[in-house]
């Protein structure tokens, strides 16, 4: 690694492992490598550790350990949520209500429902990325067994009235699930008092390695195996458990919950800090998303007139990891739909800056950001034929 600087703010899309957790997971690897299904106490160490792990996870959102199922990732707790409902409750009925700024896990997921012959609705949602709770109500039919809409929005931090969502379902009888792979961690969570049945999370979101997640099913529900085999996970997840990722995620659980409160308000503050400046300094933005109900890591804008590859690779020549749109989409040139579906035209949506602040992210850091993307700015617009012709009509 060269000593070159780097402000990484683009948490959103992966962390790193905290020290903490990468100490607490290499005894798993090395001396403690047992199956868990054995029964030896070289095995029994193993056991331990998984059932420890899936009790702290379990009590960061008040749920029973009997209810928390380890995955490789948010993608597979969102696909097994999906496709058990689906499958499982045929019977009852085969449409399916999510929203228009679902991640693609559940996006694409939904899609491939759909050629099996379910019926899905996309709800729109408002400029600011809510739901509109009376669409939702009148999306209800008497066919719909599975609302699934997210916590928090990964592109542009919008939280939606995830409580009053889980409400108008439980009234209907309908499951709910709710991908929470952006709050978790970072809003408290009662599985309980927030009225979730199924819930989706991915370790590698906060300071857990990637290729681990869970999904919390609430007891009862019918949960089909996503995948056959062995016994493991109460005959519902088959595979050797990973327990070095497991206990990682717990430690890293632990600590995100132990930090929430401190961390959220110094996130905020450069949160805050960021929006101001922009807004106020560079000419022709726009804050995306709901201004309080919002994620406290997350900052997206959008820069008119400018692309926000070229955007990217500026910021990137002076140490900045940030994104444009979500990770996901970059690389393909389509405006996410993300900020298509808030009401963006195109050419304002593929100028969008994501910057999300993780708890390791300082004031200075911020500053040394927006005084450098000030000039950026300046030097791409300056070579923009958009920006030349808007400048000529609006002198
Ligand atoms: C990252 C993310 C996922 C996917 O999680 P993986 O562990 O990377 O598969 C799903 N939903 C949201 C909202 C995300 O931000």
């Amino acid at each position: 690694m060269s000593d070159k600087k780097l402000i990484y703010m683009d948490s959103a899309a992966t962390t790193n492992v905290a020290p903490e957790v990468f100490e607490a997971m290499t005894p798993y690897f090395k001396d403690r490598y047992g199956n868990a299904s054995a029964i030896y106490d070289l095995a029994q160490e193993s056991k331990t550790a998984l059932e420890n792990s899936r009790k702290i996870i379990a009590d960061t959102i008040g749920a029973n350990p009997s209810e928390i199922y380890f995955t490789s990732c948010g993608t597979e707790s969102d696909n097994w949520a999906l496709k058990s409902i689906a499958a499982a409750y045929k019977a009852k009925g085969n449409h399916i209500i999510t929203s228009k700024i679902e991640h693609h896990a559940i996006h694409n997921t939904c899609m491939a429902l759909e050629k099996e012959g379910y019926e899905v609705t996309y709800l729109d949602v408002d400029e600011y990325g809510t739901v509109k709770l009376e669409e939702l109500k009148k999306a209800i039919k008497p066919t719909t067994i599975l609302i699934s809409i997210m916590y928090a929005n990964n592109e542009i931090g919008t939280i939606q009235p995830i409580s009053e969502i889980a409400k108008i379902a439980k009234e209907k009888k309908i499951f709910f699930h709710t991908d929470a792979v952006q709050a978790y961690a970072h809003i408290p969570i009662s599985v309980e008092k927030d009225g979730f049945d199924m819930m989706s999370v991915s370790g590698h979101k906060f300071n857990a390695p990637k290729g681990v997640g869970f999904l919390y099913c609430r007891k009862g529900i019918n949960l089909i195996p996503l995948l056959h085999g062995g016994a493991q996970e109460s005959n519902r997840r088959a595979g050797t458990e990973n327990i070095p990722y497991i206990v990682g995620m717990a430690k890293a659980a632990e600590i995100a919950h132990a930090k929430m409160e401190e961390r959220a308000k110094s996130q905020k503050q450069v949160r805050d800090h960021l929006i101001e400046r922009i807004i106020n300094e560079i000419p022709y933005t726009r804050l995306n998303g709901h201004r309080e109900n919002r994620l406290p890591n997350n900052v997206n804008i959008s820069i008119r007139f400018i692309e926000g590859e070229s955007l990217l690779l500026s910021l990137n020549d002076i140490g900045v990891c940030a994104s444009t749109g979500s990770a996901c989409a970059s690389g393909s040139l389509d405006p996410s739909h993300v900020l298509l579906a808030i009401g963006l035209p195109h050419e304002i949506a593929h100028g969008s800056l994501r910057l999300s602040i993780d708890h390791k992210i300082t004031m200075e850091d911020a500053d040394y950001v927006v005084d450098h993307l000030k000039q950026i700015v300046e030097n791409l617009r300056s070579m923009s034929p958009l920006y030349e012709d808007f400048k000529k009509q609006n002198p």
